[in-house]
């Protein structure tokens, strides 16, 4: 598939993921990080998104609980660009009744190359490099060339 570039603004919208064995590890990396993450626009599933609002006192733009269709309307979000960085805690340990959203999600991010963490160690990462707070330039689907190709 042919790419485009784009350029990524400073202040990211970063989309926050916990299963629920999770989210104590999520709220306190969160909490950690608050300063850094304030800077910058916040949404999340239902109860992660609420448990954020909570711990950080900011706004947390809380969408549909993941297992009724948050992590599919994350996944739309970032197939129309709506989200830069996606911080997802799932649970390595339960199997979810959810496990397809879960595949879907992470799927359709590598899919549009939106940076992941999916682990404490790499959310840190993420959050201490320079590019967190700067613009950067990523590679994305060409849809239009794509699709001039098919009709
Ligand atoms: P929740 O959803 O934040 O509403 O708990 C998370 C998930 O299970 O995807």
């Amino acid at each position: 598939m042919d790419k485009k570039t784009v350029t990524t603004a400073a202040r990211k919208r970063v989309a926050l993921v916990a299963h629920d064995n999770m989210k104590p590890e999520l709220t306190t990396w969160a909490v950690q990080h608050k300063d850094k993450l304030v800077q910058h626009e916040l949404m999340a599933t239902g109860t992660t998104g609420n448990l954020l609002q909570q711990q950080l006192g900011v706004p947390v733009n809380a969408l549909i609980s993941g297992p009724l269709g948050g992590d599919q309307q994350l996944g739309g979000m970032i197939a129309e660009g709506k989200i830069d960085v996606l911080i997802f805690f799932w649970d390595p340990f339960e199997p979810m009744p959810h496990d397809p959203d879960i595949k879907a999600l992470l799927r359709v991010a590598a899919v549009w190359n939106i940076p992941i963490a999916c682990s404490v160690s790499s959310a840190n990462f993420l959050i201490s490099s320079p590019l967190f707070d700067e613009p950067f330039d990523k590679q994305i689907p060409d849809y239009d060339s794509y699709l001039k190709a098919r009709l």
